[in-house]
């Protein structure tokens, strides 16, 4: 299943000066996400201050992209396009290899029945508009 397609104008994201780079970083096949320079943990999503240390000592890095799987969901209800056409699909959270990020995402193809808490994944990038991107997750 490909969630490829033109991205409805209400679900296209509007960046803030937060977090333009993670949303521009993966509309060029980049995760990006915020490592602080204090503690040398990981998050994501963008903030002013590191949610491990409080230090506002951030920079951006690209992740490697791998991760494992910390928790996930079925959506099997929805009745908005495009997620009615999509239902039932599989969103998790998953730990990045890059020690304290987290993000939650969608796993488009990873049928409900195969997915697992601990199982390895990878990003994969998908168009939102011609500026931005959307980050998903597939097993690995
Ligand atoms: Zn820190």
């Amino acid at each position: 299943m490909s969630w490829e397609g033109e991205t409805p104008k209400y679900l296209v994201p509007h960046p803030n000066e937060e977090d333009a780079e993670f949303w521009q970083g993966a509309r060029r096949g980049e995760l990006r996400i915020q490592r602080c320079t204090t503690c040398g943990l990981h998050q994501h999503y963008a903030r002013m201050l590191c949610i491990h240390c409080g230090a506002d000592t951030l920079e951006w890095v690209t992740a490697s992209g791998q991760g494992t799987v910390y928790s996930f969901t079925v959506i099997r209800q929805n009745g908005v396009p495009p997620f009615k056409e999509r239902v039932p699909f599989v969103v998790a959270a998953v730990d990045l290899d890059e020690a304290g990020a987290r993000v939650l995402a969608a796993m488009p193809d990873v049928a409900p029945e195969q997915a697992q808490v601990g199982m390895r994944v990878h990003a994969t990038f998908r168009l939102a508009s011609d500026e931005l991107g959307f980050v998903d997750f597939a097993a690995s």
